[in-house]
């Protein structure tokens, strides 16, 4: 990489840092070769994605989200939303949905400005969110590929059976292996796919226990600005690679040596020196104005010390791994298991569970706009995790990459009359 970018002054980068910037640039430059090759994209969703299993197929995944969210932190999605709302997209559409749909109509450029061909397969791991049906669908009716579902059946009681466990390994078994082969021409191999999730388990290890080291105070990370890092590379196209599990055993590293040395989280203007206020917070940052989202917290002393939005691509606090010994079965319970597919109970349960576990001051949500899986019922899960915790709650509104629909204004007020509230209870306790 370029020693320029490595002596930009604002950000503090950590070789993990250089480490993930590495392997997104390599991933987006493979999809670009992709015709040269003849390697085959495989376009998921960050939920319930199969990763290792389309590594037995030398696939390139491709993730629609990650695309359109490095989109909106380097400014870019706002025109593409016009672009789908110019084609008759509405104004209530996931935000998601029409900055990939607008990346394509503008030519299809990805966020490193390299060409993104259009993908060979349009997995749909069907987790939790009914747009994400509708968006494959769109995709594929106007730029082409095929579609495959995997339907995974919803926790609608908060547990997983061997009956959904069984529906979801029949449908990997006798269709999505079997279009993954017919497409790539590749026979599957399972011991390659034990491998790759024998790789799985490691990274999965070292992240759990970066996760868990908010648990100290001071934090040595934020849960939440800085998790979203650290989830990169196992929630998309690098989950089972040595690449991924090299990454994590060095965050691991980096962590461990912040956690010894009784420091705060790295933000983009430095250490954090001084914890206030430990949050717990729902919902997915606003991205296109990341930095100015975060510094409202980090200039208040605000860390974040656990977060359902690092969970979205997989849970394993609880012990779940992706297992060598029974791939397919793990697989399915990989997607029966992702944070979009639990119902609201369970994730009530959960963000109340962060707030005793990691000593928060109460829960924060972002709620999204634009995201109508989850925006619904989030004022409810509030209460709820406020009475079960006794902590104050609080709720602010943004959007993904849309940037009409960020108020900084707006949301400092809200946040510093949060940061109010918590001193008062503090006071009075
Ligand atoms: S979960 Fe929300 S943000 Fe994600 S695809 Fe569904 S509607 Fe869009």
């Amino acid at each position: 990489m370029a020693q320029a970018e490595k002596t930009q002054p604002e950000v503090q980068k950590e070789d993990s840092m250089w480490k993930q910037k590495e392997m997104i640039a390599r991933n987006y430059r493979d999809l670009a070769a992709s015709r040269e090759t003849g390697r085959k994209i495989v376009s998921t969703f960050v939920p319930g994605n199969l990763n290792e299993l389309f590594m037995c197929f030398d696939m390139i995944s491709n993730t629609p989200e990650t695309n359109a969210l490095r989109n909106g932190m380097m400014k870019k999605s706002g025109a593409m939303i016009m672009e789908a709302e110019r084609h008759g997209h509405s104004e209530d559409v996931c935000t998601y949905v029409k900055a990939d749909l607008g990346m394509m109509m503008k030519g299809n450029l990805g966020p490193t400005g390299d060409p993104l061909p259009m993908a060979d397969l349009l997995m749909l791991s069907y987790t939790g969110c009914f747009t994400f049906m509708k968006w494959f669908e769109l995709v594929r009716d106007e730029f082409g590929g095929e579609a495959v579902m995997l339907h995974v059946p919803y926790q609608a009681d908060g547990e997983i059976t061997q009956n959904m466990r069984d529906y979801v390994v029949k449908q990997i078994k006798e269709d999505v292996i079997p279009a993954c082969e017919r497409i790539s021409g590749i026979k599957f191999d399972i011991d390659r796919l034990r491998q790759y999730m024998a790789q799985s388990a490691k990274a999965e290890d070292d992240l759990v226990w970066v996760l868990e080291t908010a648990k100290n105070k001071p934090s040595p990370i934020d849960s939440y600005f800085g998790g979203v890092y650290y989830i990169g590379p196992i929630f998309t196209a690098f989950r089972g690679t040595e690449g991924a599990t090299d990454y994590y055993s060095t965050l691991r590293q980096e962590v461990k040596a912040r956690l010894d040395a009784g420091q705060g989280p790295i933000t983009p203007d430095g250490e954090l020196t001084e914890e206030k206020y430990r949050l717990v917070v729902e919902g997915p940052p606003n991205w296109t104005s990341f930095r100015e989202f975060w510094k409202m917290f980090y200039e208040e002393g605000a860390v974040v010390v656990a977060s359902s939005y690092t969970k979205v691509g997989g849970v394993y606090e609880d012990g779940f791994r992706h297992d060598p010994v029974n791939p397919i079965e793990s697989l399915a319970d990989y997607c029966l298991g992702c944070y979009t597919n639990l119902n609201l109970p369970a994730r009530a349960d959960m963000l109340a569970k962060y707030i005793n576990d990691y000593e928060a001051d109460g829960l924060l949500i972002n709620s999204i706009k634009s995201c109508n899986s989850f925006s619904a019922g989030q004022l409810l899960l509030l209460r709820e995790v406020e009475a079960q915790t006794g902590k104050p709650g609080a709720f602010i509104e943004s959007d993904l990459v849309d940037p009409r629909y960020f108020s900084a204004a707006n949301l400092k007020n809200r946040l510093e009359s949060y940061f109010q509230m918590i001193n008062q209870k503090r006071m009075a306790a």
